[in-house]
């Protein structure tokens, strides 16, 4: 069984339903109604050592910001504002304070930032090294939330910022490779330090230009391979629309990594992705230019299933290739998101 048969397994198994619960299992966040206007926002993410992080090169700082910027980020996705957080810790017996108290400071800072509240957790000791979960619990108007199931044929598909960042920092810093290159250094924060695109969702929630969203943490081939099956519908991807690929050629040289594979594969972008009617074009350009961040057309929603990448040949004509839930799988890939 792969990620997703899991998934699907355990939420067939699921239920009974209850009418409070507007999503349950399938998207970023489960919503649940909160009052007449408002729905609560719930997610759950966790970092282990040796899959997430590699303490050889992951300072524990960054590590306590990204635990809270990979689970506000879901709360982001949907349009919402995260408030809340549960902390579940568990360390060897023999764990470094010193290691802890900067996890410790580096996740508390972020929450702040963020604008929410720790407000209980779990402790517990793991013999097979650090492991870290994280609940978020947010909140938005009803009518703001911005699901992963809205997409229709003729929408844009759009991505904030760029792509393959975080893959890219990850084996560079695998490979101690530390040229003092400035535009490396993008790649190793995007790895080890990502910043979720919470006021981007929140305003892009706001906007009423949104029809279906998500973040991208398993790389935009399988995010938006589950947007568009969620949506009943597929997608036209262009590669020569995708963004920051060129920022990674030198990187790919020096590991032997493919540019166009780490924007379409690699995890651990949480860029936003997400779809909107062909009208809302400059709109969205003015709201991107607003809150400081890139959004760029990657592609089409079309009919029917499945994402296509598109690529024009030099010589002319075009190659189509399916790519769909070609990028981070926890049973299927060695190391990702
Ligand atoms: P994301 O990448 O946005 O965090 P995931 O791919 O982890 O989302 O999960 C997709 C959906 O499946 C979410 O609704 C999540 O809550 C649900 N999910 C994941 N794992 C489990 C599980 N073990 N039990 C129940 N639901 C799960
Ligand atoms: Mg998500």
């Amino acid at each position: 069984m792969n990620e997703r048969q899991i998934i699907e397994y355990i939420a067939a198994l699921a239920g009974p339903d209850d009418a409070r619960l507007l999503k349950g299992i399938g998207d970023d966040c489960a919503v649940i109604q909160k009052d007449g206007n408002h729905v609560w926002l719930l997610t759950m993410d966790t970092l282990i050592e040796g899959v997430h992080f590699d303490c050889a090169f992951h300072p524990p700082e960054k590590l306590g910001r990204k635990a809270v910027s990979v689970n506000v980020s879901d709360i982001g996705a949907m349009g919402g504002k995260p408030m809340f957080v549960l902390l579940s810790v568990g360390m060897p017996k023999g764990f470094d304070p010193s290691w802890f108290h900067d996890f410790a400071r580096g996740l508390t800072d972020a929450c702040r930032e963020y604008g929410c509240l720790l407000i209980g957790g779990d402790t517990v000791a793991s013999p097979l090294g650090l492991t870290f979960t994280l609940t978020v619990i947010g909140e938005t108007a009803t009518g703001r939330v911005v699901y992963r199931s809205g997409a229709r044929p003729g929408d844009t598909i759009w991505v904030s910022g760029s792509l393959g960042f975080a893959n890219a920092g990850l084996e560079l810093l695998r490979r101690g490779i530390d040229p003092g290159n400035a535009a490396f250094k993008l790649f190793y924060e995007q790895h080890l330090n990502p910043r979720a695109r919470v006021e981007l969702g929140s305003r892009l929630g706001a906007s009423g230009l949104v029809q279906a969203m998500m973040d991208l943490s398993d790389g935009l081939a399988t995010d938006l391979a589950h947007l568009c099956k969620q949506s009943g519908v597929g997608a036209h991807l262009l590669a020569h629309d995708l963004p920051g690929v060129t920022a990674l050629v030198e990187a790919a040289r020096l590991t032997g990594g493919d540019p166009e594979q780490w924007a379409i594969g690699g995890g651990e972008d949480y860029e936003l992705l997400f779809t909107a009617r062909p009208e809302a074009h400059s709109r969205l350009l003015d709201l991107g230019r607003q809150c400081g961040l890139p959004l760029t057309p990657v592609g089409t929603v079309v009919e029917g299933e499945g994402v296509t990448l598109i690529r024009q040949r030099p010589e002319g004509g075009r190659e189509e290739i399916a790519i769909a839930y070609q990028g981070f799988d926890h049973f299927r890939n060695r190391a990702g998101g």
